[in-house]
């Protein structure tokens, strides 16, 4: 028995998995139990589908409709082995990871730790915004809108109720834009009901974009439906603008100035290599792989999902940060590492771009696929559908599908509830 883990050494080679996200997830369901024992750490006991974050931050969904139980997932799986543990350190050289809970050895690793906001630099922004990158910000942004509108009933101060009432979110991709079509829709629906004596029509929605259109990653049209789309919601966006400083009242940019109590940090992120590691980092602090995951002149050590980069012609910049590449590097690289052990040759990873697609609202959503691109209630229809099948198991995709019928069916939201404060870091 390996000293503290509990863990078996067994005669096979042992593959560590740091991040039980999108890549770590697929990548430890692929690895044939008959060549290794898996140990898959994360420092969450579940699994997060971060696309529908934004609806639990918007009082959509409930948490645990998005995520799901990691022990779950692999309660079936020979030679596995599942510890919650927070990755500190790698040590390379006795091929040691250093966890919250204690040392952990591998003979192969792999670095599936994804990204987290990055704020280029603005100390300001990084402490008062509200990023969303995890279930737990996604909760603390919650409580913040919905407590917000508590302090703005309690108030007669106009400039006071209108910075509580006002969101500004920085970043017209696909979580900002999801982000303000949700709020507009809580604006129209459920806040006027919720808030009698308050007069909604006074919140502010605000998208801020750096670039001179939203969804700057799919097609032009997609673009200039989506802007239709949330103007007609009240959503005003702000194209060409840069925030340089907030503090938590005052937002400034390039070419206005906000006064507003939430700012929403959807606009860049980053990787999170683990601590040690001595591998080449390139853009965006993601570690520089070959075509085949391997970290860059290390033995034994690969990287996938929004921590890695491969270095191909294919993408001189690096695949997106999407899930579907994180999945499908996870897939891959287990067909890989099965085939390494059986002696046989590895495949470059060549990702199948199926498409992207944002909702804005009821009925209205976006769609490209490779060949076709198209917008509004099918679009909406065909993002559902998508989102549903990529949830984790029934239990999941069953709950959300009756969460979506019932807002649909009655314009209303099921879990307002203020059941914590914001825990900002
Ligand atoms: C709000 C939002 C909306 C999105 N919408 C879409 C979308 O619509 N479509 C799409 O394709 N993509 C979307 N994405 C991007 C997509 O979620 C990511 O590309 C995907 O999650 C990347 O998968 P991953 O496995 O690399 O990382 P993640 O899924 O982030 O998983 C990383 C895991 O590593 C764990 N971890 C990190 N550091 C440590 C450590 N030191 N020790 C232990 N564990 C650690 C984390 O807890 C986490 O479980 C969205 C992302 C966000 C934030």
């Amino acid at each position: 028995m390996e000293k503290g883990l509990n863990i078996p050494v067994l005669d096979i080679p042992r593959i560590v998995i740091i991040g039980g996200g999108f890549a770590g997830l697929k990548l430890a369901k692929g690895i044939d139990s008959r060549l290794y024992q898996t140990v898959l750490i994360d420092k969450n006991n579940y699994h997060t589908f971060q696309p529908l974050m934004y609806q639990v931050a918007s009082s959509g969904l409930e948490p645990d409709s998005i995520a799901y139980p990691l022990r779950k997932v692999f309660k079936d799986k020979k030679r596995f082995h599942f510890r919650m543990a927070d990755v500190q350190n790698i040590d390379e050289a006795s091929k040691t990871l250093q966890t919250s809970i204690g040392p952990m050895q591998y003979d192969v690793l792999v670095i599936a730790t994804g990204a987290d906001s990055n704020f280029f630099g603005m100390e300001n922004v990084k402490k008062y915004s509200m990023p969303m990158k995890n279930l737990v910000e996604s909760l603390d942004l919650r409580s913040r809108i919905l407590t917000n509108f508590e302090k703005a009933l309690n108030t007669t101060d106009l400039a006071e109720q209108e910075a509580l009432m006002s969101f500004v979110i920085v970043g017209g991709g696909p979580t900002g834009v999801e982000l303000a079509g949700a709020l507009a829709e809580l604006k129209k629906q459920i806040l006027p009901k919720d808030y009698p004596d308050l007069d909604i029509r006074r919140m502010q929605i605000h998208i801020v974009e750096a670039a001179d259109r939203l969804l700057a990653n799919m097609s032009k049209d997609a673009s200039e439906k989506t802007e239709k789309f949330l103007k007609k919601m009240e959503v005003n966006i702000w194209l060409g603008t840069q925030v340089k400083d907030y503090d938590g009242k005052e937002v400034i940019t390039s070419k206005h100035v906000f006064n507003s109590k939430t700012l929403v940090w959807a606009a860049g992120v980053q990787g999170v290599p683990p601590a040690g590691l001595n591998a080449t980092l390139v853009r965006g602090n993601r570690i520089l792989t070959d075509e085949f995951n391997a970290v860059v002149e290390k033995e034994g050590i690969y990287a996938i999902g929004d921590v890695a980069q491969i270095k191909s012609d294919a993408a001189p910049n690096g695949h997106p940060m999407l899930a579907s590449v994180a999945g499908q590097q996870g897939s891959m690289l287990a067909k890989n590492l099965n085939a390494l052990a059986r002696k046989k040759p590895m495949q470059p990873f060549i990702y199948k771009d199926k498409g992207t697609m944002a909702t804005i609202g009821r009925n209205l959503a976006v769609v490209d696929l490779p060949f076709l691109s198209f917008s509004g209630m099918f679009a909406w229809l065909t993002w559902m559908f998508v989102h549903l099948m990529l949830l984790v198991d029934y239990r999941s995709r069953m709950v959300v599908f009756v969460n979506w019928a019932w807002s649909y069916l009655n314009y209303d939201k099921g879990t307002r509830l203020i059941v914590r404060s914001e825990r900002k870091k």
